[in-house]
C-alpha cells in the first residue's frame, strides 16, 4: 500500500508555475455579512498572492438567494471583475449543488471551497494552498475550537463516528466545507453524476496524497444558520428531499419513533413484570414486543424508500441545478 500510494506521489506532476488558485463561495441569503466577508476575503488573497507567488479568482455561487445577496455579489464583481465570477442559480439547489457549479466554473490548479458565513477564517486560505504547494492532492481540515452550539457539535461528532464506521472515508471533522482540492480531483467529481453528494467525501475518494491540517472557526458573522434540524438530519444521511419520495421518507422517521417508543415500553413492562408480576397474562408485553416489531419492519421499509427514492431521482436525469446567468469578465488569462 505505501509503495502504490509512494508512486502515486511520484505521479502527482509538480505544482505549476504561479499556479491560479480558485475559491468557490455558496452564499444563500448572506447579505448581513457579504460585505464583510469580501473586505476580509480579498485582503487575505492579495496578502497570498504575494506570500505564495500564485494567482486567484473568486467564483461565488448565489443559491437562489431571497434577499440582495446577489445584488451585493453583482457589486462586487463591478469592483474586482478580473478576478471574480458569480455564477446565479435560478433557484435554491442547495450548498453542495452550489458548490458543484463552482467548480464547473472554476478555472483553477488548486480549488478551495468555504463558507460565506465567515465561520471559516479566509485568512486560512493560505494555509490550505501552501499543503496543495507542497503536493497534496486533497486538503482536509479539523476546526479547532469550534463555535457552534453544543447540540451541533455532538450530534456531528456522533455522525463522524457513525460514517467512521460504516465508511471507508478516514476523516476527523467530516462537517468542515473549507477544504481544498486540486484540479485532478475536481476534475473527477465533475464527471460524478450523482444527485446526491457530499463534498468533502466524494473528494477524499479521489484522493491518493491527502492530508489534514487545524484551521481556525468563528461564530457565523452575521444572520443565522441555514440548516434547520430536518434539513441536517437529511445532509447527514446524504439524502435529497423532493416531494416524490417524501411519503416513503416519512415512513422511516415513523418507524424511528414508534421502535423507540414501543422498545421504552417493552422495557418499562419487563422490569414492571419481574417487580411486580405479569399484567393480564402478559398481553401488553406480547403488544409492545408486537409495536417494536412494527416500528423496525416500518423502519427497514423507510430505509428502503430512501435507495428506491434515489434511484427513482437518479434514472429521471434532471438536471442538477440551474443556472441563471454568470458574471465574468471575458478577459483572457
Ligand atoms: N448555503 C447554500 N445553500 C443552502 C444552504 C446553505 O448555499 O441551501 C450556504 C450558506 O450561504 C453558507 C454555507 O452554505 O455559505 C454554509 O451554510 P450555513 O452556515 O448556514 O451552515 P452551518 O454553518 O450552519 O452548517
Ligand atoms: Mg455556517
Amino acid at each position: 500500500m505505501q509503495i502504490i500510494s509512494d508512486s502515486l506521489r511520484q505521479l502527482t506532476p509538480p505544482p505549476p508555475l504561479n499556479p491560479l488558485i480558485s475559491v468557490v463561495i455558496p452564499v444563500y441569503n448572506e447579505e448581513a455579512g457579504l460585505e464583510e466577508l469580501f473586505t476580509r476575503l480579498y485582503k487575505a488573497l492579495d496578502l497570498m498572492v504575494t506570500e505564495l507567488c500564485v494567482r486567484y479568482e473568486v467564483v461565488f455561487v448565489n443559491d437562489g438567494s431571497r434577499d440582495h445577496s446577489a445584488a451585493l455579489l453583482a457589486a462586487q464583481f463591478d469592483k474586482r471583475p478580473e478576478s471574480t465570477k458569480v455564477v446565479l442559480f435560478n433557484g435554491n439547489f442547495g450548498q453542495h449543488m452550489a458548490i458543484m457549479a463552482g467548480f464547473s466554473y472554476a478555472k483553477g490548479d488548486f480549488i478551495v471551497t468555504l463558507d460565506a458565513d465567515l465561520q471559516n477564517p479566509p485568512e486560512e486560505i493560505s494555509k490550505i494552498v501552501k499543503q496543495m504547494l507542497d503536493g497534496h492532492d486533497y486538503v482536509g481540515t479539523i476546526r479547532v475550537a469550534r463555535k457552534d452550539s453544543h447540540f451541533r457539535r455532538y450530534a456531528s461528532k456522533a455522525m463522524n463516528q457513525l460514517r467512521d464506521r460504516i465508511t471507508k472515508i478516514t476523516m476527523t471533522d467530516q462537517g468542515c466545507m473549507m477544504r481544498g482540492y486540486n484540479r485532478r480531483i475536481v476534475n473527477l467529481m465533475k464527471k460524478s453524476k450523482e444527485l446526491n453528494t457530499f463534498i468533502p467525501a466524494l473528494g477524499f475518494t479521489y484522493s491518493s496524497n491527502p492530508i489534514e491540517i487545524e484551521i481556525n472557526h468563528e461564530e457565523r458573522f452575521a444572520g443565522e444558520s441555514k440548516y434547520s434540524f430536518y434539513q441536517l438530519i437529511r445532509l447527514n444521511f446524504d439524502l435529497v428531499t423532493g416531494f416524490s419520495v417524501l411519503p416513503l421518507q416519512a415512513f422511516s422517521l415513523i418507524g424511528i419513533l414508534l421502535a423507540l417508543a414501543s422498545a421504552t415500553l417493552f422495557i418499562y413492562l419487563i422490569i414492571r413484570r419481574f417487580l411486580i408480576g405479569a399484567e393480564v397474562e402478559g398481553v401488553f408485553t406480547l403488544f409492545a414486543l408486537n409495536f417494536f416489531l412494527l416500528g423496525v419492519i416500518l423502519f427497514g421499509l423507510g430505509l428502503l424508500g430512501e435507495y428506491v427514492g434515489r434511484i427513482y431521482q437518479q434514472v429521471r436525469k434532471r438536471p442538477r441545478y440551474v443556472v441563471m446567468g454568470v458574471l465574468e469578465s471575458d478577459a483572457k488569462e
